[in-house]
């Protein structure tokens, strides 16, 4: 539909309903009394005061365990060993009295099964004596060991429900949190990770544990290959971009399609979009900064680091961002901030919606996931610094990322695939779903020189004269932006940002730190080897130009610095061989490979039974999902759409009929009225249609999965476009939803 058919959509009968939402909008708003840090328990106002307060950080433990526990504890948690049990008991004390002191009544082993979310079972401290007393119990066992009763999560197989024992373990490499509800009710938090009883993952945490491992034991290796003896551990940094909506609350309500899916299934175009541009970096609205100031709040007494917000590209749509972290933590704090963002929401009569593409035709939400790798001596191994062209351990880690997005692109991409980033994926804001590198002209000027074997200089930050007297010159970034690209490098850092935004951002981090461990580990054997045979320091240089060029000849046709969006992009990337998922359903099998097998298995990461474990739940996932979808459209067709398309054609009806009693003809209104009956007909088909593949059983789930990407998926398409050419021409008085402007307009 173009731009010009929405505008004709929004009549002017909408406005009253408009004022009516800005009304009970500002009405809140004077209600929401403007948001104060709660001093009850003499809190200071300022952030770094209460930053990590509700953690059980180093400090604290300083202050509570004996020494020596305190320095057996440190020790797990810097070089992620797993907990000596002799100490678990007084942890566990010292922790739970601090808990109760914060007023803590229970606790709970927080996990992260593979339904994509966290989950919680809380058990109160109080426990019986026996002689009508009570008595606050929580024990070492209790602290590093959990069995919920965990028989409805997704284990792909892993797990038939007889015997369905899980197990939680303590993950002590990431801090045990209070989670705060609204009224202030506090329980305590255990980041853990979830196996079964034969010891295999059944969350995203174990094997992402794994593949940091996996990626920090192969650059380490590199690291010391190239002679730095200081360096003992490299750590995967990560830094996640969030992207949301925001709409009042009582719309939401009022839309069983948000309730249940998180995305509008109809919905035409608002005659404002995002094509004044002036949403973005806008002054943010007041309730919503109240909203985002109170979220702030709690991600900072978690600890977590959010340092930036500001209005997204589309209306309604904003964005968060914390400092980088090391990328176990970075996901626990990601996952929270999620929960926080939603909870927080409705407290302020929000609903904030984190799906991908919740408004068809307005711009999605991304998780931009900024990713490197740093030594413990806090060198960034992708920062290229001044010396960008001698810098050889810079560019081993670029050609090892190089590589591993080429050789894995299609396990890249498959970590990303969801039936919601489908809808985000290759449309026109969103990255493309062939995964591309951009590098930007320096970087790629030096791949040049490696392939050709050459060393010259190396594009430099240069000053830019901005031409006024009064303004300061400004070194320009030698990496330029380019937010076309999936993954793209941005000055010291990878920025994976097809990932989408209601993501847990585990899995992508999993694969993309498995790919580069691979990558890594080929490096340092090569040069391991080549260095034994010849070990002399002044060979170094080109021992690894030679392995540097190779690898470029071979790997760089996954760069592309061009626009990602354009169709040029697609032929070009076909020509190089590149492929091109665009799909989930399409996306998916690359799990199933032998590449991918043998991959997981060599760096310890999943078993061949874990990785099919994984594809048989994502692509379960995918199908309930759109089918889930299907079944809402269907109840919104006949049970909203379709009565109020007949109300109007019976009124139109009415009308004609005292129109022509009166004796004027009305041919114009006559054609519309047929148009509006042939539509309501159509929508009927439509969502009989529709109905009938959603119901369809297709027991083999590769299959089905098929059946719902080739025909639900259209059928879902299909119906929601009668009903939004419906909701163009039935009175507005008539039409059962909140429409696209007042959820995105309305501030
Ligand atoms: P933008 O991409 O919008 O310009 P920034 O460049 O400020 O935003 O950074 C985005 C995110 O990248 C932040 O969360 C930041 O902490 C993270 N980041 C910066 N350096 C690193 C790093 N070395 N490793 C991982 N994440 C990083
Ligand atoms: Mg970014």
């Amino acid at each position: 539909m173009s731009d010009d058919e929405a505008v004709g959509a929004c009549g002017v009968a909408r406005c009253p309903r408009m004022e009516c939402m800005v009304r009970a909008r500002n009405e809140k708003y004077r209600m929401n009394k403007p948001f104060t840090i709660p001093m009850d328990n003499q809190k200071s106002t300022r952030a770094s005061d209460y930053f990590g307060s509700l953690t059980f950080s180093g400090d604290v433990m300083l202050k509570r365990l004996p020494p020596e526990v305190f320095m057996n504890l440190q020790r797990t948690m810097r070089r992620n060993l797993s907990l000596d049990r002799s100490i678990a008991n007084t942890v566990a004390s010292a922790i739970k009295e601090w808990a109760i002191e914060h007023g803590a009544t229970h606790y709970c082993h927080w996990f992260q099964p593979l339904t994509g979310l966290t989950a919680e079972k809380h058990d109160a401290f109080l426990s019986p004596t026996g002689d009508g007393g009570a008595i606050e119990k929580f024990s070492g066992d209790a602290l590093i060991q959990g069995e919920p009763d965990a028989s409805s999560f997704p284990s792909g197989g892993i797990r038939d429900t007889y015997e369905a024992r899980g197990y939680t373990a303590w993950d002590a490499t990431s801090p045990v949190f209070l989670l705060r509800a609204g009224d202030g009710n506090k329980t305590l938090c255990i980041p853990t990770a979830f196996v079964s009883w034969t010891g295999e993952a059944l969350d995203q945490k174990t094997p992402l544990l794994r593949s940091i491992d996996a990626v920090s034991k192969h650059a380490l290796r590199i690291v010391h290959a190239l002679g730095d003896a200081k360096t003992s551990q490299v750590i995967a940094t990560l830094g996640c971009e969030q992207e949301y909506f925001l709409v009042d609350r009582e719309l939401f309500l009022q839309r069983l399609d948000l309730v249940v899916c998180g995305r509008t299934l109809v919905g035409t175009q608002p005659p404002k979009g995002q094509q004044l541009e002036d949403h973005y970096f806008g002054a943010i609205p007041e309730a919503v900064l109240s909203y985002m100031t109170e979220c702030e709040e709690r991600l900072f007494e978690l600890g977590i680091p959010v340092k930036t917000r500001h209005n997204e590209v589309a209306p309604g749509q904003y964005e968060l961002a914390p400092t980088f972290e090391n990328s176990n933590v970075a996901v626990d704090h990601q996952m929270t901030t999620m929960h926080v963002l939603r909870s927080v929401a409705r407290k302020h009569g929000f609903e904030c919606l984190l799906h991908e593409k919740p408004f068809a035709r307005v711009n999605g939400s991304g998780k931009h996931n900024n990713w490197s790798l740093s030594t413990d001596t806090g060198v960034n191994l992708l920062d290229p610094r001044d010396d960008t062209h001698t810098n050889m351990q810079f560019m081993i880690f670029l050609v090892a990322v190089i590589r591993a997005v080429d050789v894995h692109a299609d396990l890249l991409r498959a970590s990303i695939a969801t039936a919601h980033n489908d809808h985000r994926l290759g449309a026109n804001e969103a990255p493309p779903a062939i995964m591309s590198i951009y590098l930007g002209e320096m970087l790629t000027s030096i791949l040049d020189q490696l392939e050709r074997g050459e060393s010259k200089k190396s594009a430099k930050a240069i000053e830019l004269d901005l031409g006024a007297r009064t303004l300061p010159q400004i070194p320009r970034h030698s990496s330029d932006r380019n937010r076309t690209s999936p993954f793209a490098f941005t000055g010291n850092k990878f920025e994976f940002r097809a990932v989408g935004s209601s993501q847990s951002v585990a899995w992508p981090n999993t694969v993309l730190n498995t790919i580069v461990a691979e990558s890594l580990d080929l490096i340092a054997t090569e040069l391991e080897k080549k260095l034994r045979k010849n070990p002399s320091p002044a060979k170094m240089d080109s021992i690894v130009r030679d392995l540097l060029k190779d690898l470029v000849q071979s790997h760089r046709r996954v760069c592309f610095d061009g626009n990602g969006y354009s169709a040029e992009w697609h032929a070009e990337a076909a020509k190089r061989g590149l492929p091109n998922f665009p799909s989930t359903a399409d996306s998916l099998p690359a799990l199933a490979t032998k590449k991918a097998e043998r991959l997981f298995a060599a760096y310890g990461v999943l078993s061949t039974r874990e990785l099919h474990a994984r594809y048989e739940v994502q692509m379960e996932q995918y199908c309930k999902i759109v089918q889930i979808e299907g079944r809402t459209l269907v109840q919104i067709a006949i049970t909203q759409v379709l009565p109020a398309a007949l109300r109007a054609q019976g009124e139109l009806a009415d009308v004609i009929a005292a129109t022509q009693h009166a004796g004027v003809p009305c041919p114009e209104s006559e054609s519309a009225l047929r148009d509006l009956a042939k539509q309501v007909v159509a929508l009927r088909d439509a969502a009989s249609e529709l109905a009938i593949a959603t119901a369809k059983e297709v027991p083999n789930i590769e299959k089905r999965m098929r059946h719902f990407r080739d025909v639900v998926v259209r059928s879902i398409e299909k119906v929601r476009e009668i009903s939004d050419g419906l909701e163009r021409v039935i009175p507005a008085d008539l039409w059962p939803l909140p429409d696209y402007a007042t959820m995105l307009l309305v501030r």
